[in-house]
C-alpha cells in the first residue's frame, strides 16, 4: 500500500487545463499535467481497499492499487510494466478515458477520489521518456495468419494481442491512416496525434502489417480474406450515425457531426479542401444536436474555427448535479457533465425538440424547436410530450448532427458474409467472440454498440485471446 495516511494529508490536485484565451487559438492538448513530485503524492492516497472498486468499475481490469503504490515508491518501470499489462494504451485511456475508476473510487463516496487517470498518462508518458516501453519482437511465429479489419482501438488491441502471440496479423483500415475513432473521430484538443503514430511505430517494428485505403467488403472481398487467413477480426465500429430526418434535413449546413470532426484533424494533418468541401463554422451560428461526448467535441472545433455563437440542445431533461437517489456509487453516475469545451463557451439547453430546418435557396437559416418533457405511460415507458405553445425558431447556419451512432454499417462485410445480428443491428457473436460465420470473429463497437475506447480495447484484448484458442 502506499502511504496509509496519504488519504488523509494530501487533498487532491489535478494537472489542471490551459487557459481558455490561449488553448482556443490552437488544437494543441488541453489538459497540462503535474509535476513528479505532485504526481507521487497523488498516488500515495490510494488505499489499496481490500475489495478495489476502482478495478471492479475499470473494463481493461486495470491493477490501479498495484501500480499506484509503485509510482509511490517511485518504481515506474514497474509502474508501467502494471499499467501495460491488461491495456495496450494507457496512453490513450490516460487522456480521454471517462474513468469509471475514479467514480468508484472508495474515498469517492465522501471525498475526492484518488487521481487514477492523470496518474495513470503520466506513468506511460514517463514510460516513453525513458525508454522503457521498446519493440517486444516475438521470438517464434505460429505460422497462422489473421486479418484483422478495422484499426480503432479494438482492432488495435487485438492485433497486438494475437501478434504477441505469435500469429502474423494484418490489420486492414478503410481510412488512409490507422487509429479508427481516435484519429479521425476525437479531435487533436483532446488526443494528439502522434501519441498514436508513436504506439503504431512499435507495432510495426513487433511486426504488425498495416493495410490503410483497404475496405474490406469492397477493395477486398470476404472470401478472399477467408483464403488468405486462418481468422478474420472485425473490429470496424459502429458508424451509422443517427439521423434527424425532419422537414429541411436536405438543406445545405446539415451535415453529421463526424463529416465534421474528421474534416478537421485532417486538415490538421495538412490535407486541404476547397471552399465547396470544407465544412466551416467560421462566423457562423453553430447548433449542435445532442448532449454527448461527440456533440461536445463539435462545440471545442466550433469554437477553435470562430464559430460566431454555439448552442447545443439536447432532447432529455437536464441531469442533476448530484447523484439521485437511484443512482449510488460505486455505479456510473448520471450526472450533469461539463467538459473543456463547454467551458470555452456555448449555451447549453435541454428538453428540446428539432421540429424542422428552415432555408433559403437551398441554404440552411434557421431551426424551429419545441420544449418537451418526458411522463411515464401506463407501462411505465418514458414518453415524450411536445408543451404547447413553446415553439421557438432561432437563426442557425451550420447544424451538427450528434445523436449517437446507430449500429455498424451493414453495407459491404456484413452483408457479404450474411453475418446474424443482434436486436440493435451490432453483429451477434457467442461467448468467443465469435460471429455466425465460421472463421469471423467480431470485438468493439460492431458488436457491443457505440461505447468507449477503454470497452473497446477490453474487447479487442478479449476477442484476441478467444482467436488465439481457436487458432491453437
Ligand atoms: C467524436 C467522438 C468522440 C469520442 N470521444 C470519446 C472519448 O473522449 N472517450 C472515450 O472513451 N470514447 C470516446 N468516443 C467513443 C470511442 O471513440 C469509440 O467507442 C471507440 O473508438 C470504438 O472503437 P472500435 O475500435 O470498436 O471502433 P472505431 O474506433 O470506430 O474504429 C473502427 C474502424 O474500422 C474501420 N472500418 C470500418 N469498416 C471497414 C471495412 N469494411 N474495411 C476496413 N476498415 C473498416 C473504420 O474506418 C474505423 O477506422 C468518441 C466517439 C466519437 C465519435
Amino acid at each position: 500500500m502506499a502511504d496509509p495516511r496519504g488519504f488523509i494529508n494530501i487533498p487532491r490536485k489535478e494537472g489542471g487545463n490551459r487557459p481558455i484565451s490561449e488553448r482556443v487559438d490552437d488544437y494543441g492538448e488541453v489538459e497540462q499535467t503535474l509535476n513528479q513530485e505532485d504526481r507521487v503524492l497523488q498516488a500515495s492516497r490510494c488505499m489499496d481497499c481490500g475489495i478495489p472498486f476502482c478495478h471492479w468499475a475499470c473494463p481493461v481490469g486495470s491493477k490501479i492499487p498495484e501500480w499506484q503504490d509503485a509510482v509511490y515508491k517511485g518504481e515506474w518501470k514497474l509502474a508501467s510494466e502494471i499499467l501495460h499489462s491488461t491495456n495496450s494504451f494507457p496512453e490513450f485511456t490516460g487522456r480521454i478515458c471517462p474513468n469509471p475508476c475514479e467514480k468508484s473510487c472508495v474515498l469517492a463516496i465522501h471525498k475526492e477520489a484518488v487521481t487514477i487517470r492523470e496518474n495513470e498518462a503520466s506513468i506511460v508518458e514517463k514510460a516513453f521518456k525513458e525508454g522503457y516501453v521498446q519493440p517486444n519482437i516475438p521470438a517464434k511465429r505460429t505460422g497462422k495468419k489473421v486479418a484483422v479489419v478495422g484499426s480503432g482501438p479494438a482492432g488495435m488491441s487485438a492485433a497486438d494481442l494475437l501478434n504477441q502471440a505469435g500469429h502474423t496479423v494484418t490489420l486492414f483500415e478503410k481510412d488512409d491512416a490507422i487509429g479508427g475513432l481516435l484519429r479521425y473521430g476525437i479531435p487533436d484538443f483532446k488526443l494528439n496525434k502522434k501519441v498514436i503514430d508513436r504506439r503504431l511505430a512499435i507495432f510495426e517494428k513487433e511486426g504488425i502489417i498495416f493495410k490503410t485505403s483497404t475496405a474490406v467488403g469492397q477493395d477486398i472481398t470476404g472470401e478472399e480474406l477467408l483464403k488468405d487467413f486462418d481468422a478474420v477480426v472485425l473490429t470496424i465500429g459502429a458508424m451509422k450515425p443517427r439521423d434527424l430526418p425532419v422537414e429541411g434535413r436536405e438543406l445545405s449546413g446539415v451535415h453529421f457531426a463526424m463529416d465534421f470532426l474528421k474534416q478537421q484533424n485532417k486538415v490538421n494533418r495538412g490535407e486541404q479542401f476547397t471552399n465547396g468541401e470544407r465544412l466551416i463554422a467560421t462566423g457562423k451560428n453553430v447548433l449542435v444536436i445532442g448532449g454527448g461526448d461527440t456533440g461536445s467535441d463539435c462545440i471545442g472545433t466550433s469554437i477553435r474555427q470562430k464559430a460566431k455563437s454555439v448552442t447545443q440542445i439536447e432532447i432529455l431533461p437536464k441531469p442533476p448535479k448530484e447523484r439521485a437517489d437511484g443512482n449510488p456509487w460505486p455505479y456510473w453516475p448520471t450526472v450533469l457533465k461539463t467538459s473543456t469545451s463547454h467551458e470555452e463557451g456555448c449555451e447549453r439547453r435541454w428538453s428540446l425538440n428539432t421540429k424542422r430546418f428552415i432555408g433559403e435557396e437551398g441554404k440552411l437559416k434557421q431551426v424551429e424547436l419545441v420544449e418537451v418533457e418526458w411522463t411515464k405511460d401506463e407501462n411505465g415507458q418514458w414518453k415524450m410530450n411536445e408543451k404547447p405553445e413553446t415553439a421557438e425558431v432561432i437563426d442557425v447556419e451550420l447544424v451538427l448532427l450528434s445523436m449517437g451512432f446507430v449500429s455498424p454499417v451493414h453495407e459491404g462485410i456484413v452483408n457479404e458474409f450474411g453475418l446474424d445480428l443482434d436486436g440493435r443491428g451490432n453483429i451477434k457473436i457467442d461467448g468467443n467472440y465469435q460471429t455466425s460465420k465460421d472463421k469471423v470473429f467480431a470485438a468493439g463497437d460492431a458488436s457491443n454498440g457505440a461505447s468507449l475506447v477503454v470497452t473497446a480495447i477490453a474487447k479487442g484484448r478479449e476477442a484476441a485471446e478467444k482467436v488465439h484458442e481457436f487458432l491453437s
